[in-house]
């Protein structure tokens, strides 16, 4: 057998999603005489664009997949490497990778995110959305459907249900309300009838810059929007690429083989209970059951007793940290989500490995405003605080946690509203002990605000409401807004001269 080759690097970085790459770009910047290695499975990294600092803590960027070599360009002592980990020697300071490569490191990185939890493996007819492979992979499935099965009620099946257009949707969402991650029963009935509606156009643009990759090294063939080619790709499936990020589905055709706009149809409370083939299905007792049959390639039989033939099923029911090739005989603290858990400097319990991303769970006592939620602002935000615990280290400085991780903060759109998340948006932790005050225009607007004891402790604001930098203010400064009451929700009243 080949002698592995040996290489040596002073810091790696394990993933080329958010996290990997702004961890290795703050540490190759930091550091310009140091070697820094980013290690990666998939051909094509991330890249954070257009960063926006909306206001004290929310930020707004565009993500792009772009070739390796755009960071070795930037970074003169920054090399990219593709080829997946598959064992990790904490104690020696070693990864081996597929292609016998054998890695030492002074400082490592783990940050390679997540993949689908899937409601079961190895069914070609349920298909989870992780990454631009699988997304091409649903387009496709889907430009030949009728009717899918969609089970989820994450952020994913969100966008999925209200983008998918031409194909019958049945939603099944194990919650009373549609979007539970993200918001009450209140803001769900608020973005229901956005479902029965047609979908504003949208111009054709497309903000995600494609590229293809042709050979084994990276090559600039620039295509836009999703219906790339990816020739001379050897990635397998089992090597992931990086999560996709808020506008994963624009610039690709979520349309089905139907005439209709949308037909989507919410089973609350309701969760997979058992997947039948065409022929299993026929021989089971369900077939006489079912009043609607149909023929279809899979159905699906709910836990509310209903059961729904369909071309495919879509498991978006959240990911799983990715954390198998680092753990065998190394001793990692995981968290109750299998997530490797770090401390408040990124670091796991295991010597010079830190973590950061949807690979990781924060470990620490988080602010009282503040929870970890797997989404593209935090892979970010950690990415780059991790390279910096990591280079305080080397200098033995002292580093506090960063502001960022004070207040819960999220922008994103949901039905083709802007949606803004703060603090405990949802009293995640409150029980009893919060008030809520809401205003709601029909099609126009949702504000929810968070009390407790008369502080403001979180927020959801959906539409323009422009009310975000304000009620950031308010939640950081714990102000007792007890005098105002209901006032502060008043449309008469410009609350932001109010708190001038
Ligand atoms: P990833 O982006 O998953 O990157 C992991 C990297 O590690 C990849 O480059 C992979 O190739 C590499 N890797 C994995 N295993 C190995 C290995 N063994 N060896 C070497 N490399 C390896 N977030 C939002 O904020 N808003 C949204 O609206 C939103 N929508 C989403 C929609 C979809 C369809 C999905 C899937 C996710 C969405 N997210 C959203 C979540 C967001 O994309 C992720 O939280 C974020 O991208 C995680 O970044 P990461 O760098 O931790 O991991």
């Amino acid at each position: 057998m080949a002698a592995n080759i040996e290489k040596t690097f002073k810091f790696v970085v394990v993933g080329g999603g958010i996290a990997g790459v702004t961890c290795a770009e703050q540490l190759a910047s930091q550091f310009p005489s140091a070697d820094v290695a980013l290690l990666t499975a998939a051909p094509l990294i991330k890249a954070v664009c257009n960063f926006k600092q909306v206001s004290k803590t929310l930020e707004e960027f565009d993500v792009e997949e772009r070739p390796s070599s755009v960071l070795e360009e930037k970074y003169s002592n920054l090399r990219v490497i593709q080829s997946a980990v598959k064992a990790l020697h904490a104690q020696h300071h070693t990864l081996l990778t597929v292609d016998g490569l054998e890695i030492h490191y002074e400082k490592l990185c783990i940050c390679s995110g997540g993949r689908p939890k899937l409601l079961t493996q190895d069914n070609p007819f349920v298909l989870g959305i992780r990454d631009t492979d699988s997304a091409q992979e649903f387009q496709k499935r889907l430009s030949k459907a009728k009717r899918i099965v969609v089970v989820g009620n994450g952020g994913i099946a969100l966008e999925l249900v209200y983008e998918v257009e031409g194909c019958e949707v049945i939603w099944a969402v194990k919650d009373k309300a549609i979007g539970n991650t993200f918001f009450d029963a209140g803001a769900a009935q608020f973005l229901i009838p956005s479902l029965d509606t047609d979908k504003p156009e949208r111009a054709a643009t497309c903000k995600r810059a494609r590229y293809t990759i042709e050979g084994p090294a990276a090559t600039q063939g620039l295509a836009v929007g999703g219906g790339s080619d990816r020739q001379g790709q050897s990635r397998g499936l089992e090597e992931p690429g990086s999560a996709l990020g808020p506008d994963w589905h624009e610039g690709i055709s979520l349309r089905g083989a139907e005439e209709v706009s949308h037909r989507v149809s919410v089973e609350y409370q309701s969760e997979v209970k058992q997947i039948y083939t065409h022929q299993d299905f026929l021989l089971s007792p369900l077939a006489l059951q079912t009043a609607d049959t149909g023929s279809w390639p899979v159905y699906a039989q709910l836990s509310n007793g209903k059961t729904f033939g369909c071309d495919f099923i879509v498991s978006a029911t959240g990911v799983v940290p990715n954390t198998e090739p680092f753990l065998h005989e190394n001793n990692f603290a995981l968290a109750e989500d299998s997530g490797l858990r770090v401390d408040d400097h990124m670091m796991t319990s295991e010597p010079d490995i830190y973590a950061a991303g949807d690979v990781c769970t924060a470990g620490w006592e988080p602010s009282h405003l503040w929870q970890q939620m797997r989404l593209w602002t935090q892979a970010r935000q950690m990415g780059w605080y991790a390279g910096r615990c990591m280079a305080a280290d080397v200098l033995s400085e002292t580093i506090e946690l960063d502001f960022c991780f004070e207040l819960f903060s999220h922008i994103t759109k949901f039905f083709n509203y802007k949606v803004v998340l703060l603090g405990k948006f949802n009293g995640q932790g409150l029980g009893l002990n919060q008030e809520l005050l809401v205003r709601c225009t029909k099609g126009h607007e949702y504000v929810k605000v968070v009390l407790s004891g008369g502080r403001m402790l979180g927020a959801v604001l959906i539409g323009e409401t422009d009310l975000e930098e304000t009620f950031e203010n308010l939640i950081l400064n714990q102000m007792d807004l007890t005098p105002y009451g209901e006032e502060l929700l008043n449309p008469n009243i410009d609350i932001e001269d109010y708190f001038d």
